[in-house]
């Protein structure tokens, strides 16, 4: 059988690049899946349900809440935004690396739900730089730019939780770092527990006198 695959967490400022990030990890390499999330806002120009989003209404959401149907869900700037369950446990046991680009609080549920998944934390270089790509988007009002740089300032506290820090200034040599950061976790003991089960289990076997 496979190894299950890694769980991963992607955090990050608004407007630090994730969505482009996201997308070129997925096209230049083939162990990853993406979750798609489901929230309640509403598209932005361009975007299309179940393929940024799969978008609902906040009854819908809520009911899908009361059926366990999300790992883990979080309100953020207004509207809810949830990770659907059945996608990443299908992905994950199919030994595919399950990419979440979820928000901090969403994150913080992940891990202490599951200790084995890999948080990273995206960072543009600068704060100026953060806010010239809010703004070089062309698709959020004022007050929208204005609530996103003041939820920066609240996540920025919580940027410890995570793993790595990943500052996202060349985007190519971004996403080589990302992939880089999910293959050494593959290393880690605790994501190799039944390897490790297993050759402990072998070694006995050439111990003399042992049962
Ligand atoms: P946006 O509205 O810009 O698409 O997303 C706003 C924030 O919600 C981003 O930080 C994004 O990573 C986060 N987000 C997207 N989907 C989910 C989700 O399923 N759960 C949580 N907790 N956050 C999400």
């Amino acid at each position: 059988m496979a190894d299950k695959g890694i769980l991963i967490v992607i955090s990050g400022f608004s407007g630090a690049g994730k969505g482009t990030l996201v997308k070129k990890m997925l096209s230049t390499y083939d162990n990853y899946a993406l979750s798609i999330s489901m929230t309640t806002r509403s598209p932005r120009e361009g975007e299309r349900d179940g393929v940024e989003y799969f978008f609902t209404d906040k009854e819908h959401f809520e009911r899908k809440i009361e059926e366990n149907g999300f790992i883990e869900y979080a309100s953020y700037c207004d509207n809810y935004y949830g990770t659907p369950k059945a996608y990443v446990e299908e992905q994950l046991s199919a030994g595919k690396d399950v990419i979440l680009e979820i928000e901090i609080q969403g994150a913080l549920k992940v891990k202490g739900q599951f200790p084995e998944s890999l948080l990273l934390f995206v960072t543009p270089p600068s704060a100026a730089e953060l806010e010239r790509r809010l703004r070089s988007r062309g698709t959020e009002t004022e007050d929208v730019i204005a609530k996103r740089l003041a939820r920066a300032v609240e996540e920025s506290n919580g940027i410890e939780a995570y793993d790595y820090i990943v500052v996202n200034d060349d985007l190519g040599s971004c996403v080589a770092e990302l992939h880089r950061l999910v293959d050494a976790a593959r290393r880690a003991p605790i994501r190799r527990s039944t390897f490790i089960k297993e050759i402990r289990e072998e070694l006995k076997g050439y111990v003399k006198g042992a049962e």
